[in-house]
């Protein structure tokens, strides 16, 4: 691994094309301001985007040198190629981390390495607040017990996901619901969060808090050791074979 993380963004980057008020937020892409932030604090952030090429930017060799990836996708899923979305699932069981962030939960890539369908409950327009329930979590550190997200996105249980590996955070929305707005998995080699506050009509990415989680993620999600794509050998016996 590099000296400092290695964090490809990858954006659908529709809405800030065609919204004005979601151009406004983000005039150069939800990926830019993200990886802008990362930048500012010591990782190495480079962006890729849906229509970017032929395949949305993620080449075998860009995959090959991202240690964690960043996805934001909402209303284009199905534009993702299927060979794309496998290339991907193969690095993140190889070893590449992977943060899944807001409307992704419906990406091909997450639902393809959770096995389920990753539907939720969703309304627009309500008020958030996230509680750290797992304060010593590596993506907890340096967050305050709860923090509130004044305009958000209400996404509700239930979320069809597999059994996390660590709940970091439970939201509750002034709307009554509450969810699993901040989960762990383990796939293969790879490490996965799934991170839910991100709708794109609010500047919830200049967040703070909302940006020290996605540091801690992308330190928690990096590889530590070495990336293996996952294959099936046919050794010779390692002692002399008997009963047969
Ligand atoms: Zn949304």
């Amino acid at each position: 691994m590099a000296d400092k993380i290695r964090v490809t963004v990858w954006n659908e980057f529709r809405h800030e094309q065609s919204i004005e008020n979601v151009r406004k937020i983000y005039p150069d892409g939800i990926h830019r301001a993200i990886a802008d932030m990362l930048n500012a604090n010591g990782f190495e952030a480079r962006c890729a985007w849906l229509d970017q090429d032929e395949e949305h930017g993620l080449s075998e060799e860009v995959l090959r040198n991202t240690d964690v990836l960043f996805w934001w996708g909402h209303i284009a899923h199905g534009e993702v190629r299927d060979e794309v979305a496998d290339r991907v699932v193969q690095q993140v069981q190889a070893g590449m981390g992977l943060v899944v962030l807001h409307s992704g939960h419906l990406a091909k890539v997450f639902r393809r390495l959770m096995g389920t369908s990753c539907t939720l409950n969703w309304r627009d327009g309500d008020r958030e607040r996230l509680w750290v329930i797992d304060p010593m979590h590596p993506i907890a550190q340096g967050l305050p017990p709860h923090f509130e997200l004044p305009d958000t996105e209400m996404y509700g249980e239930r979320f069809d996901i597999p059994t996390p590996k660590d709940i970091v955070f439970i939201n509750w929305y002034a709307g009554g619901e509450v969810f699993r707005g901040g989960v762990t998995f383990e796939r293969g080699r790879g490490r996965i969060f799934y991170f839910s506050p991100g709708h794109e009509a609010f500047p919830i990415f200049y967040d703070p808090n909302i940006q020290k989680v996605l540091r801690n993620a992308a330190v928690w999600a990096a590889p530590r050791g070495e990336r293996i794509i996952p294959d099936c050998p046919n050794p010779a016996a390692m002692e002399a074979v008997t009963g047969r």
